[in-house]
């Protein structure tokens, strides 16, 4: 097949890719999705019980004003279904799906340094000739299938939470064996336990899981955010991204053991779960101030699991709370009071592999019909290293990354021109609500290829000593953080092996968008123009 012409290609279409493609919908855009339709991760992870964990009137786009008044979110917190149709409505209401080449995943870029031109490569065989590419591959997209043998041998069905069928799932009747108890096994586990004769949860660590409070959306509350969006969304970008959260100014170890109780009781029943995190100004910064909000959330557990045994399995006690995202949970600890219920400790008997009946730990087999693997992501990095990328000189990202990413500003790589990527390595992304700081980065990706074509560049790259500098800013920004203390997917620990530190930037939205803004207006500090 010959190839063809673009002006930039866009991977992924997702929320970031979809918005991409509209900002700079004046360009000639090529965009490839690896699956048969629009959403990214509300396409792809439509397991039972998925649903966002940050209101739903703020985690949707702000770029049209339009948009945001006309359409209606039925709950507090949207589940998959309304997700995807909010993306599908975002698609066809700006013309975006006609651009979209479905069900072909871009496998090989090879940068061309002679024309400063990238050729794409897609799975169906397109060969697409473009200047820039956008790299919208989600950070949370690249599915992690732990490396257990016997994997052909088990006789019933196995299922990945992010690689959900979209036909019904039903486990009426079933023995159920479930992996993994991050956020998405908290919100796919206290359905499947309704429907499953028996379920048997297997945990590694346990997480912090906050109840969500959701129900239908109220019309003033609606009314109230549809009057006031464009503050709002203001307020986000200023903000941890997350503007429902009362950011406090006292310290934990200001307030009497009566107030910090009363101040976390109101911080538990709030309408963000983050809010915990917040409580205090010192959560995150202070050992013993987390240890405070740890222990009250371990007497919650205590007060709602019945069985003391599992209560303290169900009790994180080896990483700060905050160290891994806060989970949301609807019913998820009083599940465990169910009879058809167990939940195995895998730290102390680890899983060796899976049987033709079930899988087997150190301890025991056990038997089941399905299994469900609720094992996460290779984050942030996977879905960049899985694209066989060849930059300059033959160079290829997966070596350059081999001890962990480095970027500059999160959005470019030395030695890969004109290749920039939406919540990339080193960006805040679930450090933020995503589409607002996904729609922030897109618009500053898109000022940059305006100004280039303005200024009649053909190359735009990160220099080496500005991927320094940044990790420098990465690491003093975590270092001040007790997320450095948790083994979690934000330094790669949650997968065997993977290499390289925190890959996430902590330092908040505002600074971060300031940083990058500061860049360019000191005339492209950082990178290199022809
Ligand atoms: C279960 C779950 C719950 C979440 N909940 C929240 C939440 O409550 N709040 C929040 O802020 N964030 C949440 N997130 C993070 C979420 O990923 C972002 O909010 C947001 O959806 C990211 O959008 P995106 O377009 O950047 O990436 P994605 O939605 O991940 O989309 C990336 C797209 O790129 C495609 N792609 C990847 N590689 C290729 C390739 N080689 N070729 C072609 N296509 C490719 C993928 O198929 C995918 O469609 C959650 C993530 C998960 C997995």
């Amino acid at each position: 097949m010959g190839s063809e012409n673009a002006d930039i290609v866009i991977i992924g279409a997702g929320f970031s890719g979809l918005y991409a493609m509209h900002r700079l919908r004046n360009y000639k855009v090529v965009c490839f999705e690896a699956g048969d339709g629009v959403g990214g991760t509300w396409y792809w992870n439509r397991y039972p019980g998925a649903r966002v964990d940050i209101e739903s009137m703020e985690y949707s786009y702000g770029f049209d004003e339009a948009l945001q008044q006309e359409w209606n979110w039925p709950e507090y917190f949207s589940a998959q279904p309304d997700l995807e149709r909010y993306a599908n409505h975002v698609a066809d209401r700006f013309g975006l799906r006609e651009q979209v080449r479905f069900s072909n995943p871009v496998r090989r870029l090879a940068f061309d340094e002679a024309s400063n031109l990238w050729h794409v490569h897609s799975e169906q065989g397109d060969h697409v000739v473009c200047r820039h590419v956008i790299a919208a591959t989600g950070s949370l997209s690249a599915p992690n299938l732990p490396p257990w043998p016997g994997r052909e041998t088990f006789t019933g069905e196995i299922y990945h939470t992010a690689r959900w069928p979209k036909e019904n799932v039903d486990f009426s009747g079933q023995r159920v064996g479930f992996i993994g108890t991050g956020s998405s096994g908290i919100q796919a586990t206290p359905i499947i336990a309704e429907q499953a004769d028996q379920l048997c949860i297997f945990q590694r660590t346990p997480a912090f899981c906050m109840p969500s409070g959701n129900r239908p959306l109220d019309e003033s509350h609606e009314h109230d955010w549809k009057t006031n969006y464009a503050e709002r969304r203001e307020q986000m970008l200023n903000s941890y991204g997350v503007s429902l959260v009362d950011y406090s100014r006292f310290s934990a170890h200001d307030c009497t053991p009566e107030e910090r109780e009363q101040i976390l009781e109101k911080a538990w029943h709030s309408r963000s779960a983050f809010q915990l995190l917040f409580a205090f100004s010192d959560v995150m910064t202070d050992k013993q101030a987390n240890d405070m909000v740890c222990d009250f959330v371990h007497r919650k557990i205590r007060a709602i699991v019945h069985d003391p045994e599992t209560a303290e399995l169900l009790c994180p006690t080896s990483y700060p709370i905050g160290g891994k995202r806060l989970c949301m949970g609807n019913g998820y600890y009083e599940m465990y009071n169910r009879e058809n219920v167990e939940l195995v400790d895998v730290r102390s008997s680890p899983i060796v592999e899976l049987t033709a009946k079930g899988l087997r730990t150190t301890d025991q087999e056990y038997e089941f019909d399905a299994i469900v693997m609720a094992t996460g992501f290779d984050a942030v990095t996977g879905a960049m290293t899985r694209i066989d990328i060849q930059g300059r000189a033959g160079n290829t990202l997966l070596e350059k990354w081999k001890n962990g990413p480095t970027t500059h500003l999160g959005s470019m790589v030395a030695g890969f021109p004109n290749l920039f990527m939406i919540h990339g390595p080193a960006t805040p992304g679930a450090q933020a609500q995503m589409i607002t700081s996904g729609e922030w980065q897109v618009n500053w990706t898109a000022d940059i290829i305006e100004d280039m074509q303005r200024k009649a560049f053909s190359r735009i790259e990160a220099t080496v000593d500005a991927e320094q500098a940044w990790a420098q800013e990465v690491d003093a920004c975590a270092s001040q953080s007790l997320l450095r203390l948790a083994d979690s997917w934000y330094n790669g620990k949650n997968i065997e092996g993977k290499k390289g530190g925190f890959m996430v930037y902590v330092g908040g939205f505002p600074r971060f968008a300031q940083l990058c803004e500061q860049a360019i207006e000191e005339d492209y500090s950082g990178f290199v123009l022809e």
